[in-house]
Protein backbone atom coordinates (compact mmCIF):
# COMPACT_ATOMS: atom_id res chain seq x y z
CA UNK A 1 0.00 0.00 0.00
CA UNK A 2 1.53 3.44 -0.96
CA UNK A 3 1.79 5.34 2.17
CA UNK A 4 -1.04 7.97 0.38
CA UNK A 5 -3.30 5.44 0.35
CA UNK A 6 -2.40 3.56 3.98
CA UNK A 7 -3.38 7.20 5.20
CA UNK A 8 -6.25 7.44 3.40
CA UNK A 9 -7.12 3.76 4.84
CA UNK A 10 -6.77 4.87 8.45
CA UNK A 11 -8.64 8.05 8.24
CA UNK A 12 -11.76 6.45 6.92
CA UNK A 13 -11.59 3.73 9.59
CA UNK A 14 -14.99 1.36 10.99
CA UNK A 15 -17.26 -0.68 8.22
CA UNK A 16 -18.16 2.49 5.74
CA UNK A 17 -13.94 2.79 5.84
CA UNK A 18 -13.48 -0.85 4.80
CA UNK A 19 -16.38 -0.44 1.59
CA UNK A 20 -14.98 3.01 0.17
CA UNK A 21 -11.29 1.27 0.80
CA UNK A 22 -12.59 -1.81 -1.73
CA UNK A 23 -13.73 0.87 -3.94
CA UNK A 24 -10.43 2.68 -3.86
CA UNK A 25 -9.36 -0.22 -4.35
CA UNK A 26 -11.07 -1.84 -7.56
CA UNK A 27 -10.20 1.82 -8.85
CA UNK A 28 -6.42 0.92 -8.84
CA UNK A 29 -7.15 -2.42 -10.49
CA UNK A 30 -5.39 -3.20 -14.01
CA UNK A 31 -7.70 -3.06 -16.64
CA UNK A 32 -9.09 -5.94 -17.80
CA UNK A 33 -8.26 -7.69 -21.55
CA UNK A 34 -9.89 -7.01 -24.56
CA UNK A 35 -12.28 -10.34 -24.53
CA UNK A 36 -10.34 -11.25 -28.22
CA UNK A 37 -7.09 -10.55 -26.13
CA UNK A 38 -4.45 -13.97 -26.46
CA UNK A 39 -1.40 -14.51 -25.38
CA UNK A 40 1.33 -17.21 -26.48
CA UNK A 41 4.74 -18.21 -25.56
CA UNK A 42 7.78 -19.38 -27.12
CA UNK A 43 6.11 -22.42 -28.42
CA UNK A 44 3.55 -20.84 -30.56
CA UNK A 45 1.36 -23.66 -29.63
CA UNK A 46 -1.02 -21.67 -26.40
CA UNK A 47 -3.07 -19.12 -27.35
CA UNK A 48 -4.50 -18.43 -24.69
CA UNK A 49 -7.48 -16.33 -23.69
CA UNK A 50 -6.73 -14.25 -19.99
CA UNK A 51 -8.74 -12.10 -18.20
CA UNK A 52 -6.11 -9.27 -17.61
CA UNK A 53 -2.28 -8.42 -17.84
CA UNK A 54 -1.02 -6.36 -14.85
CA UNK A 55 2.53 -4.58 -14.96
CA UNK A 56 4.98 -4.39 -12.67
CA UNK A 57 7.64 -1.64 -11.99
CA UNK A 58 10.66 -1.18 -12.13
CA UNK A 59 10.71 -0.96 -8.13
CA UNK A 60 10.26 -3.70 -6.00
CA UNK A 61 7.96 -1.48 -3.07
CA UNK A 62 6.31 0.02 -5.81
CA UNK A 63 5.46 -3.43 -7.70
CA UNK A 64 4.18 -4.83 -4.44
CA UNK A 65 2.23 -1.73 -3.34
CA UNK A 66 0.41 -2.04 -7.20
CA UNK A 67 -0.47 -5.53 -7.41
CA UNK A 68 -1.59 -5.89 -3.43
CA UNK A 69 -5.38 -5.29 -3.97
CA UNK A 70 -5.30 -7.57 -7.26
CA UNK A 71 -3.92 -10.40 -5.23
CA UNK A 72 -6.67 -9.40 -2.01
CA UNK A 73 -9.11 -9.84 -4.74
CA UNK A 74 -7.63 -13.39 -6.01
CA UNK A 75 -7.60 -14.09 -2.42
CA UNK A 76 -11.16 -13.21 -1.80
CA UNK A 77 -12.45 -15.07 -5.11
CA UNK A 78 -13.70 -11.82 -6.83
CA UNK A 79 -11.02 -12.29 -9.42
CA UNK A 80 -9.50 -15.28 -11.14
CA UNK A 81 -5.96 -16.24 -10.15
CA UNK A 82 -2.41 -14.79 -11.83
CA UNK A 83 0.40 -16.42 -13.19
CA UNK A 84 4.07 -14.69 -13.66
CA UNK A 85 5.51 -14.34 -16.72
CA UNK A 86 9.20 -13.39 -17.86
CA UNK A 87 10.17 -13.48 -21.02
CA UNK A 88 7.56 -16.18 -21.93
CA UNK A 89 10.36 -18.55 -23.27
CA UNK A 90 8.67 -21.50 -21.17
CA UNK A 91 6.55 -23.64 -23.71
CA UNK A 92 3.81 -25.60 -22.24
CA UNK A 93 1.91 -22.33 -20.25
CA UNK A 94 4.29 -22.08 -17.42
CA UNK A 95 3.98 -18.21 -17.73
CA UNK A 96 0.42 -18.18 -18.60
CA UNK A 97 -3.65 -19.09 -16.78
CA UNK A 98 -5.90 -19.34 -19.27
CA UNK A 99 -9.22 -16.71 -18.16
CA UNK A 100 -6.77 -15.34 -15.60
CA UNK A 101 -4.46 -12.57 -14.60
CA UNK A 102 -1.22 -12.54 -15.87
CA UNK A 103 2.15 -10.41 -14.31
CA UNK A 104 4.50 -8.90 -16.76
CA UNK A 105 7.27 -8.87 -14.44
CA UNK A 106 9.74 -7.01 -17.34
CA UNK A 107 9.79 -4.19 -16.03
CA UNK A 108 11.36 -5.00 -12.75
CA UNK A 109 14.60 -4.20 -14.17
CA UNK A 110 16.69 -2.82 -11.72
CA UNK A 111 20.40 -3.96 -11.17
CA UNK A 112 23.23 -3.21 -8.81
CA UNK A 113 26.70 -4.79 -8.75
CA UNK A 114 28.90 -4.93 -5.69
CA UNK A 115 32.48 -5.77 -7.33
CA UNK A 116 33.96 -6.53 -3.75
CA UNK A 117 31.32 -9.03 -2.71
CA UNK A 118 30.85 -10.08 -6.31
CA UNK A 119 27.05 -9.67 -5.76
CA UNK A 120 24.35 -8.46 -7.83
CA UNK A 121 20.97 -7.23 -6.54
CA UNK A 122 18.86 -7.68 -9.83
CA UNK A 123 15.31 -6.90 -10.34
CA UNK A 124 12.94 -10.36 -11.38
CA UNK A 125 12.30 -8.63 -14.62
CA UNK A 126 15.56 -8.33 -15.83
CA UNK A 127 17.41 -9.72 -18.59
CA UNK A 128 20.41 -11.83 -19.32
CA UNK A 129 20.63 -9.38 -22.27
CA UNK A 130 20.74 -6.10 -20.12
CA UNK A 131 22.65 -7.58 -17.30
CA UNK A 132 25.79 -9.20 -19.12
CA UNK A 133 26.71 -6.15 -20.25
CA UNK A 134 26.32 -4.31 -17.20
CA UNK A 135 28.36 -6.79 -15.52
CA UNK A 136 30.72 -6.88 -18.31
CA UNK A 137 31.79 -3.20 -18.12
CA UNK A 138 32.94 -4.00 -14.61
CA UNK A 139 34.63 -7.11 -15.45
CA UNK A 140 32.85 -9.64 -13.90
CA UNK A 141 30.31 -12.04 -15.31
CA UNK A 142 27.51 -14.47 -14.99
CA UNK A 143 27.86 -17.46 -12.90
CA UNK A 144 25.01 -19.52 -13.98
CA UNK A 145 22.84 -18.95 -16.32
CA UNK A 146 21.00 -20.61 -19.54
CA UNK A 147 22.91 -20.79 -22.87
CA UNK A 148 21.23 -17.74 -24.61
CA UNK A 149 20.58 -14.36 -22.97
CA UNK A 150 16.49 -14.00 -23.53
CA UNK A 151 15.45 -14.36 -20.49
CA UNK A 152 14.81 -12.87 -17.00
CA UNK A 153 16.34 -13.85 -13.64
CA UNK A 154 12.93 -14.89 -12.91
CA UNK A 155 11.90 -17.33 -15.33
CA UNK A 156 15.53 -18.48 -14.89
CA UNK A 157 15.32 -18.95 -11.12
CA UNK A 158 11.79 -19.80 -10.94
CA UNK A 159 13.02 -22.67 -13.42
CA UNK A 160 16.21 -23.26 -11.60
CA UNK A 161 18.25 -23.12 -15.32
CA UNK A 162 21.18 -24.68 -15.81
CA UNK A 163 23.96 -24.01 -18.40
CA UNK A 164 27.41 -25.62 -19.83
CA UNK A 165 29.40 -24.14 -16.84
CA UNK A 166 31.62 -27.42 -15.67
CA UNK A 167 31.28 -28.65 -12.55
CA UNK A 168 28.45 -26.70 -11.20
CA UNK A 169 25.29 -27.16 -10.23
CA UNK A 170 22.19 -25.41 -11.80
CA UNK A 171 21.47 -21.52 -10.71
CA UNK A 172 19.72 -22.14 -7.73
CA UNK A 173 23.36 -22.16 -6.04
CA UNK A 174 24.34 -19.27 -6.95
CA UNK A 175 21.64 -17.20 -5.48
CA UNK A 176 22.28 -16.16 -1.78
CA UNK A 177 18.58 -13.78 -1.34
CA UNK A 178 15.61 -13.13 -2.75
CA UNK A 179 12.83 -11.15 -2.01
CA UNK A 180 9.33 -12.16 -3.03
CA UNK A 181 5.54 -11.07 -2.67
CA UNK A 182 3.85 -14.11 -1.51
CA UNK A 183 0.01 -14.59 -2.16
CA UNK A 184 -0.87 -12.88 0.96
CA UNK A 185 0.83 -9.70 -0.36
CA UNK A 186 3.64 -9.59 2.37
CA UNK A 187 7.13 -9.08 0.78
CA UNK A 188 9.29 -11.64 2.28
CA UNK A 189 13.21 -12.13 2.37
CA UNK A 190 14.48 -15.95 1.85
CA UNK A 191 17.65 -16.99 2.25
CA UNK A 192 19.35 -20.51 3.15
CA UNK A 193 19.01 -18.75 6.77
CA UNK A 194 15.71 -16.72 6.76
CA UNK A 195 12.67 -18.23 5.28
CA UNK A 196 14.84 -21.55 4.64
CA UNK A 197 11.59 -23.57 3.28
CA UNK A 198 10.19 -20.77 0.95
CA UNK A 199 13.70 -20.43 -0.62
CA UNK A 200 13.71 -23.97 -1.44
CA UNK A 201 10.42 -24.07 -2.67
CA UNK A 202 10.43 -20.41 -4.59
CA UNK A 203 13.61 -22.18 -6.69
CA UNK A 204 12.32 -23.93 -9.49
CA UNK A 205 8.79 -23.31 -8.37
CA UNK A 206 7.57 -22.08 -11.46
CA UNK A 207 5.87 -18.94 -10.00
CA UNK A 208 3.79 -20.51 -7.83
CA UNK A 209 5.48 -19.80 -4.42
CA UNK A 210 4.87 -15.71 -5.41
CA UNK A 211 6.51 -12.75 -7.61
CA UNK A 212 10.59 -12.84 -7.09
CA UNK A 213 10.50 -8.89 -7.30
CA UNK A 214 14.77 -9.18 -7.01
CA UNK A 215 17.12 -11.53 -5.87
CA UNK A 216 21.36 -11.11 -5.28
CA UNK A 217 23.03 -13.93 -7.35
CA UNK A 218 26.77 -14.34 -6.97
CA UNK A 219 29.14 -13.87 -10.13
CA UNK A 220 32.58 -13.59 -10.95
CA UNK A 221 35.22 -12.06 -13.12
CA UNK A 222 35.00 -12.33 -16.58
CA UNK A 223 37.94 -13.85 -18.53
CA UNK A 224 38.90 -15.23 -21.88
CA UNK A 225 38.79 -18.58 -22.80
CA UNK A 226 40.35 -21.15 -25.17
CA UNK A 227 38.71 -23.80 -26.60
CA UNK A 228 39.95 -27.36 -27.41
CA UNK A 229 37.84 -30.11 -29.01
CA UNK A 230 37.65 -33.71 -29.08
CA UNK A 231 35.73 -36.44 -31.04
CA UNK A 232 34.60 -39.97 -29.52
CA UNK A 233 32.15 -42.76 -29.53
CA UNK A 234 29.34 -41.61 -27.23
CA UNK A 235 29.76 -44.64 -25.10
CA UNK A 236 33.10 -43.02 -24.36
CA UNK A 237 31.91 -39.89 -23.77
CA UNK A 238 31.17 -40.09 -19.62
CA UNK A 239 34.78 -41.22 -19.03
CA UNK A 240 36.62 -38.64 -21.51
CA UNK A 241 34.13 -35.82 -19.33
CA UNK A 242 35.37 -37.19 -15.84
CA UNK A 243 39.13 -37.17 -17.29
CA UNK A 244 39.05 -34.06 -19.09
CA UNK A 245 37.01 -32.17 -16.69
CA UNK A 246 36.79 -33.82 -13.14
CA UNK A 247 40.43 -34.32 -12.47
CA UNK A 248 42.09 -32.56 -9.93
CA UNK A 249 42.87 -29.24 -11.16
CA UNK A 250 41.83 -28.93 -13.95
CA UNK A 251 41.23 -25.93 -15.88
CA UNK A 252 38.09 -26.58 -17.79
CA UNK A 253 35.25 -23.70 -16.50
CA UNK A 254 32.62 -24.14 -19.51
CA UNK A 255 32.11 -27.27 -21.24
CA UNK A 256 29.50 -28.90 -23.38
CA UNK A 257 28.90 -31.72 -25.88
CA UNK A 258 27.11 -32.36 -29.15
CA UNK A 259 26.09 -35.86 -30.56
CA UNK A 260 25.90 -36.57 -33.89
CA UNK A 261 22.40 -35.81 -35.31
CA UNK A 262 23.60 -37.56 -39.18
CA UNK A 263 20.12 -39.95 -39.59
CA UNK A 264 22.97 -42.88 -40.47
CA UNK A 265 24.90 -42.40 -37.01
CA UNK A 266 22.17 -40.64 -34.61
CA UNK A 267 23.74 -40.27 -31.09
CA UNK A 268 26.81 -43.12 -32.38
CA UNK A 269 29.54 -40.03 -31.77
CA UNK A 270 29.66 -37.03 -29.70
CA UNK A 271 32.04 -33.98 -29.93
CA UNK A 272 33.48 -32.71 -26.52
CA UNK A 273 34.16 -29.11 -26.26
CA UNK A 274 36.21 -27.45 -23.39
CA UNK A 275 37.12 -24.02 -22.83
CA UNK A 276 39.90 -23.04 -20.34
CA UNK A 277 41.22 -19.63 -19.09
CA UNK A 278 43.90 -17.92 -21.32
CA UNK A 279 46.43 -16.54 -18.22
CA UNK A 280 46.44 -13.16 -16.68
CA UNK A 281 42.95 -12.34 -18.60
CA UNK A 282 40.70 -12.75 -15.82
CA UNK A 283 38.86 -9.56 -14.52
CA UNK A 284 40.07 -7.43 -17.35
CA UNK A 285 37.70 -5.35 -18.84
CA UNK A 286 37.33 -6.02 -22.23
CA UNK A 287 34.53 -5.08 -24.57
CA UNK A 288 31.31 -7.05 -25.51
CA UNK A 289 31.49 -8.00 -29.28
CA UNK A 290 28.03 -6.87 -31.33
CA UNK A 291 25.53 -9.69 -30.78
CA UNK A 292 25.75 -12.32 -33.46
CA UNK A 293 23.16 -12.93 -36.28
CA UNK A 294 24.11 -16.23 -37.72
CA UNK A 295 25.41 -15.76 -41.07
CA UNK A 296 26.61 -18.92 -42.72
CA UNK A 297 26.07 -21.09 -39.40
CA UNK A 298 22.59 -20.18 -39.02
CA UNK A 299 22.21 -21.11 -42.92
CA UNK A 300 23.82 -24.84 -42.04
CA UNK A 301 21.47 -25.26 -38.81
CA UNK A 302 18.17 -24.22 -40.38
CA UNK A 303 18.83 -26.46 -43.44
CA UNK A 304 19.12 -29.20 -41.49
CA UNK A 305 15.69 -28.94 -41.15
CA UNK A 306 15.10 -29.90 -44.63
CA UNK A 307 16.22 -33.40 -44.88
CA UNK A 308 19.12 -36.08 -44.04
CA UNK A 309 21.57 -34.24 -46.35
CA UNK A 310 20.75 -31.16 -44.52
CA UNK A 311 21.45 -33.08 -41.11
CA UNK A 312 24.58 -35.42 -42.52
CA UNK A 313 26.33 -32.12 -43.19
CA UNK A 314 25.47 -29.85 -40.16
CA UNK A 315 27.48 -33.04 -38.03
CA UNK A 316 30.84 -33.15 -40.25
CA UNK A 317 30.75 -29.44 -40.14
CA UNK A 318 30.46 -29.46 -36.28
CA UNK A 319 32.95 -32.58 -36.11
CA UNK A 320 35.56 -31.29 -38.66
CA UNK A 321 35.11 -27.52 -39.22
CA UNK A 322 33.90 -26.54 -35.78
CA UNK A 323 37.11 -27.13 -33.67
CA UNK A 324 39.12 -24.93 -37.03
CA UNK A 325 36.23 -21.84 -36.61
CA UNK A 326 36.39 -21.90 -32.87
CA UNK A 327 38.83 -19.27 -30.98
CA UNK A 328 39.69 -17.55 -27.98
CA UNK A 329 36.47 -15.96 -26.75
CA UNK A 330 35.32 -14.39 -23.62
CA UNK A 331 32.89 -15.58 -20.91
CA UNK A 332 30.96 -12.77 -21.92
CA UNK A 333 30.69 -13.21 -25.36
CA UNK A 334 29.76 -17.24 -24.83
CA UNK A 335 27.19 -16.34 -22.75
CA UNK A 336 25.64 -12.87 -24.38
CA UNK A 337 24.00 -15.10 -27.53
CA UNK A 338 20.34 -14.67 -28.38
CA UNK A 339 18.23 -17.39 -29.09
CA UNK A 340 17.07 -15.58 -32.53
CA UNK A 341 20.15 -16.50 -34.07
CA UNK A 342 19.12 -19.75 -35.00
CA UNK A 343 15.62 -19.57 -34.57
CA UNK A 344 12.58 -20.91 -36.94
CA UNK A 345 11.34 -18.73 -38.76
CA UNK A 346 9.13 -21.00 -41.20
CA UNK A 347 5.25 -20.62 -41.34
CA UNK A 348 4.08 -24.10 -40.87
CA UNK A 349 6.35 -25.02 -37.84
CA UNK A 350 7.83 -24.47 -34.52
CA UNK A 351 11.08 -25.55 -32.55
CA UNK A 352 10.25 -27.40 -29.92
CA UNK A 353 12.87 -28.04 -27.09
CA UNK A 354 13.43 -31.29 -25.06
CA UNK A 355 15.54 -32.19 -22.32
CA UNK A 356 16.49 -35.30 -20.13
CA UNK A 357 18.30 -35.44 -17.53
CA UNK A 358 20.53 -39.01 -16.43
CA UNK A 359 22.66 -40.24 -14.60
CA UNK A 360 26.14 -39.44 -16.14
CA UNK A 361 27.12 -43.21 -16.42
CA UNK A 362 23.66 -43.23 -18.06
CA UNK A 363 24.15 -41.31 -20.79
CA UNK A 364 25.09 -44.37 -23.61
CA UNK A 365 21.96 -45.99 -22.43
CA UNK A 366 19.60 -43.36 -22.75
CA UNK A 367 21.39 -42.54 -26.35
CA UNK A 368 20.62 -46.23 -27.16
CA UNK A 369 16.58 -45.87 -25.62
CA UNK A 370 16.19 -43.08 -27.35
CA UNK A 371 17.80 -43.79 -30.98
CA UNK A 372 14.54 -46.27 -32.41
CA UNK A 373 12.21 -43.77 -30.52
CA UNK A 374 12.99 -40.43 -32.65
CA UNK A 375 13.51 -42.87 -35.68
CA UNK A 376 9.97 -44.49 -35.36
CA UNK A 377 8.55 -41.44 -34.57
CA UNK A 378 10.55 -39.03 -37.81
CA UNK A 379 11.48 -36.84 -34.96
CA UNK A 380 13.22 -33.55 -37.09
CA UNK A 381 15.80 -33.31 -34.75
CA UNK A 382 18.43 -30.71 -35.44
CA UNK A 383 20.73 -30.46 -32.29
CA UNK A 384 21.65 -32.25 -29.23
CA UNK A 385 23.81 -30.14 -26.74
CA UNK A 386 25.11 -32.61 -23.59
CA UNK A 387 25.38 -30.69 -20.46
CA UNK A 388 26.77 -31.39 -17.55
CA UNK A 389 25.03 -31.01 -14.08
CA UNK A 390 26.68 -31.20 -10.77
CA UNK A 391 24.16 -32.44 -7.86
CA UNK A 392 21.29 -29.78 -6.69
CA UNK A 393 20.69 -29.56 -3.17
CA UNK A 394 18.66 -26.49 -2.81
CA UNK A 395 15.49 -26.59 -4.46
CA UNK A 396 12.62 -28.45 -3.76
CA UNK A 397 11.63 -29.55 -6.82
CA UNK A 398 15.14 -30.86 -8.42
CA UNK A 399 15.85 -32.32 -11.14
CA UNK A 400 19.83 -33.22 -10.83
CA UNK A 401 18.89 -34.73 -7.64
CA UNK A 402 22.56 -36.70 -8.31
CA UNK A 403 25.23 -35.60 -10.68
CA UNK A 404 23.89 -35.60 -14.61
CA UNK A 405 24.09 -35.21 -18.07
CA UNK A 406 21.48 -32.77 -19.38
CA UNK A 407 20.32 -34.07 -22.95
CA UNK A 408 19.14 -30.70 -24.60
CA UNK A 409 17.24 -31.56 -27.83
CA UNK A 410 15.62 -29.48 -30.87
CA UNK A 411 13.21 -30.81 -32.67
CA UNK A 412 10.94 -28.83 -35.47
CA UNK A 413 7.25 -29.50 -34.95
CA UNK A 414 4.78 -29.13 -37.75
CA UNK A 415 1.93 -27.06 -36.35
CA UNK A 416 -1.00 -29.16 -37.03
CA UNK A 417 -3.11 -31.50 -34.74
CA UNK A 418 -0.76 -34.54 -36.00
CA UNK A 419 2.62 -32.61 -35.68
CA UNK A 420 0.96 -32.14 -32.12
CA UNK A 421 0.11 -35.73 -31.80
CA UNK A 422 3.29 -37.35 -33.20
CA UNK A 423 5.70 -35.16 -30.76
CA UNK A 424 3.40 -36.29 -27.46
CA UNK A 425 3.65 -39.43 -28.46
CA UNK A 426 7.19 -39.35 -28.79
CA UNK A 427 7.76 -37.09 -25.44
CA UNK A 428 6.02 -39.86 -23.65
CA UNK A 429 8.25 -42.43 -24.96
CA UNK A 430 11.21 -40.65 -23.91
CA UNK A 431 10.29 -39.42 -20.84
CA UNK A 432 9.94 -43.47 -20.20
CA UNK A 433 13.62 -43.75 -21.22
CA UNK A 434 14.79 -41.47 -19.48
CA UNK A 435 13.33 -42.17 -15.85
CA UNK A 436 13.80 -45.68 -17.11
CA UNK A 437 17.54 -44.67 -17.16
CA UNK A 438 16.92 -43.40 -13.61
CA UNK A 439 16.48 -39.58 -14.63
CA UNK A 440 13.96 -37.06 -15.56
CA UNK A 441 12.83 -34.39 -17.70
CA UNK A 442 12.96 -30.80 -17.70
CA UNK A 443 9.36 -29.03 -17.15
CA UNK A 444 9.58 -25.73 -19.04
CA UNK A 445 8.80 -27.50 -22.21
CA UNK A 446 5.52 -28.73 -23.39
CA UNK A 447 3.62 -30.51 -21.14
CA UNK A 448 2.85 -33.98 -22.83
CA UNK A 449 4.32 -36.45 -19.95
CA UNK A 450 1.28 -37.97 -18.20
CA UNK A 451 0.86 -37.24 -14.53
CA UNK A 452 1.93 -40.57 -13.29
CA UNK A 453 5.30 -40.17 -15.69
CA UNK A 454 5.82 -36.55 -13.87
CA UNK A 455 5.57 -37.88 -10.48
CA UNK A 456 7.92 -41.21 -11.21
CA UNK A 457 10.24 -38.48 -12.78
CA UNK A 458 10.19 -36.21 -9.80
CA UNK A 459 9.15 -37.87 -6.44
CA UNK A 460 8.73 -34.88 -4.86
CA UNK A 461 6.14 -33.49 -6.85
CA UNK A 462 3.26 -33.89 -4.19
CA UNK A 463 5.00 -32.77 -1.35
CA UNK A 464 5.84 -29.63 -3.27
CA UNK A 465 2.07 -28.58 -3.91
CA UNK A 466 1.36 -29.50 -0.52
CA UNK A 467 3.19 -26.79 0.19
CA UNK A 468 2.06 -24.73 -2.60
CA UNK A 469 -1.31 -24.86 -1.05
CA UNK A 470 -0.36 -24.48 2.75
CA UNK A 471 1.44 -21.02 0.95
CA UNK A 472 -1.40 -19.94 -0.85
CA UNK A 473 -4.14 -21.47 1.20
CA UNK A 474 -6.47 -19.41 -1.39
CA UNK A 475 -4.79 -20.40 -5.10
CA UNK A 476 -3.63 -17.08 -5.73
CA UNK A 477 -0.93 -17.93 -7.71
CA UNK A 478 -1.47 -20.45 -10.58
CA UNK A 479 -0.26 -21.77 -14.29
CA UNK A 480 -0.48 -24.06 -17.22
CA UNK A 481 2.06 -26.14 -15.42
CA UNK A 482 -0.56 -26.57 -11.99
CA UNK A 483 -3.38 -26.67 -14.20
CA UNK A 484 -1.79 -29.57 -16.19
CA UNK A 485 -0.64 -31.34 -13.30
CA UNK A 486 -2.06 -30.49 -9.85
CA UNK A 487 -6.07 -29.93 -10.64
CA UNK A 488 -6.11 -33.14 -13.52
C1 LIG B 1 15.85 -21.11 -27.00
C2 LIG B 1 15.80 -21.56 -25.57
C3 LIG B 1 16.97 -21.95 -24.94
C4 LIG B 1 16.93 -22.40 -23.62
N1 LIG B 1 18.09 -22.78 -23.03
C5 LIG B 1 18.08 -23.22 -21.76
C6 LIG B 1 19.27 -23.61 -21.10
O1 LIG B 1 20.37 -23.55 -21.66
N2 LIG B 1 19.19 -24.04 -19.82
C7 LIG B 1 18.00 -24.07 -19.15
O2 LIG B 1 17.99 -24.44 -17.97
N3 LIG B 1 16.86 -23.68 -19.74
C8 LIG B 1 16.87 -23.27 -21.02
N4 LIG B 1 15.71 -22.88 -21.59
C9 LIG B 1 14.48 -22.87 -20.79
C10 LIG B 1 14.39 -21.51 -20.09
O3 LIG B 1 15.41 -21.44 -19.14
C11 LIG B 1 13.08 -21.34 -19.34
O4 LIG B 1 12.01 -21.47 -20.23
C12 LIG B 1 13.02 -19.99 -18.58
O5 LIG B 1 12.01 -20.03 -17.66
C13 LIG B 1 12.78 -18.85 -19.51
O6 LIG B 1 12.78 -17.63 -18.80
P1 LIG B 1 11.60 -16.61 -19.06
O7 LIG B 1 12.00 -15.30 -18.53
O8 LIG B 1 11.20 -16.67 -20.50
O9 LIG B 1 10.47 -17.25 -18.14
P2 LIG B 1 8.92 -17.50 -18.46
O10 LIG B 1 8.80 -18.50 -19.55
O11 LIG B 1 8.23 -16.21 -18.65
O12 LIG B 1 8.45 -18.14 -17.09
C14 LIG B 1 8.91 -19.42 -16.72
C15 LIG B 1 8.39 -19.75 -15.31
O13 LIG B 1 8.95 -18.83 -14.38
C16 LIG B 1 7.92 -18.14 -13.68
N5 LIG B 1 8.38 -16.76 -13.48
C17 LIG B 1 8.85 -15.91 -14.42
N6 LIG B 1 9.21 -14.74 -13.85
C18 LIG B 1 8.95 -14.84 -12.53
C19 LIG B 1 9.10 -13.98 -11.40
N7 LIG B 1 9.61 -12.74 -11.49
N8 LIG B 1 8.71 -14.44 -10.20
C20 LIG B 1 8.20 -15.69 -10.05
N9 LIG B 1 8.04 -16.54 -11.08
C21 LIG B 1 8.42 -16.14 -12.29
C22 LIG B 1 6.69 -18.26 -14.55
O14 LIG B 1 5.51 -18.20 -13.79
C23 LIG B 1 6.88 -19.61 -15.21
O15 LIG B 1 6.37 -20.64 -14.42
C24 LIG B 1 15.71 -22.45 -22.91
C25 LIG B 1 14.53 -22.05 -23.55
C26 LIG B 1 14.56 -21.61 -24.87
C27 LIG B 1 13.28 -21.22 -25.54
Amino acid sequence: MTGATALGAAALGGVGGAWLQRLADAARLPPEASPRALLDDASGLNPTPVRGLAFADASPEVTADRLAPLLGRIAAGQEPSLAVSGARHSMGGQSLLRDGWVLDALPLNGMTLDPAAGLMRVGGGALWRDIIPALNAQGFAPTVMQSNNDFTIGGTLSVNAHGWHANSPPVASTVRRLMLLTADGQVVTCSPEENAELFGLALGGYGLFGVILEAEIAVRPNVIYAPDFAVMPTRDYPAAFAARVYAPGSPVEMAYGRLSVDPDRLFEEAVLGCYTPVPETRGTVMPLPALAHGGLQRLVFRNAAAGDTGKALRWWLEREAGPWLAGAVSRNSLLNEPAAVFANREAGSTDILHEYFVPQARLGDFAEAARPIIRREEGNLLNVTVRDIRRDTRSALAYAREDMFGLVMLFVQETSAAGEERMQRMTRALVDAAIEAGGSHYLPYRLHATGDQLRRAYPAWDGVIEAQRRHDPKGVFRNGLFRRYAEA
